[in-house]
């Protein structure tokens, strides 16, 4: 006995020809969903969602491939590799720019800011005291979130299969 939701994924696929993706019983939405971009039906690949976002985000926030979360994602520092070394999925679609360093400076600055007028009306240090372990901080900080939310980034624009992300074809399974 089929629930309403894999009947009409199961029509759906029959109609498209396009082959289900994951699970019939995993995220399956029951209703039919248009798709915002192309204004039809979404196609079975469309509705299935094989990327679940949050979990993504949290592999791409550790600097990880955000497909299978062991893959290393960057090549040095800021470099985003080409391939996941584990999976092989493409991540060289990714278009992340200056996002990563707008949130960093949208963090950092939040927390630093308040800290400097907080140790500032508390504590009145030294000037040269005050200028030198915030400039440490900020940069430390700065460097800590820089590459981590460049991971985010990275996550979240596969996940939405942003860009080229939706064209991945013949990959290995995430073992
Ligand atoms: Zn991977």
């Amino acid at each position: 006995m089929l629930c309403p939701g894999q009947e009409i994924q199961l029509r759906r696929v029959a109609a498209t020809g396009i082959p289900q993706v994951g699970p019939l019983n995993g995220h399956v939405r029951d209703s039919i969903r248009m798709n915002k971009l192309t204004a039809r039906p979404e196609t079975a690949a469309e509705t299935v969602d094989d990327r679940p976002m949050k979990p993504a985000m949290f592999r791409g926030f550790r600097r990880r491939c955000p497909r299978c979360g062991k893959g290393k994602i960057f090549n040095g520092y800021l470099k985003v590799v080409d391939h996941c070394p584990v999976c092989d999925e493409d991540l060289h679609h990714h278009r992340a720019d200056d996002g990563p360093a707008y949130l960093t400076i949208l963090i950092v600055g939040h927390i630093m800011a308040p800290l400097l007028l907080i140790v500032f009306i508390k504590f009145r240090p030294e000037p040269l005291v005050l200028a030198g372990f915030f400039m440490v901080g900020t940069v430390a900080l700065s460097l800590y979130f820089l590459p981590r939310l460049k991971g985010l980034v990275v996550a979240i624009q596969w996940s939405r299969r942003m860009g080229g992300f939706g064209e991945t074809v013949g990959l290995r399974p995430p073992s």
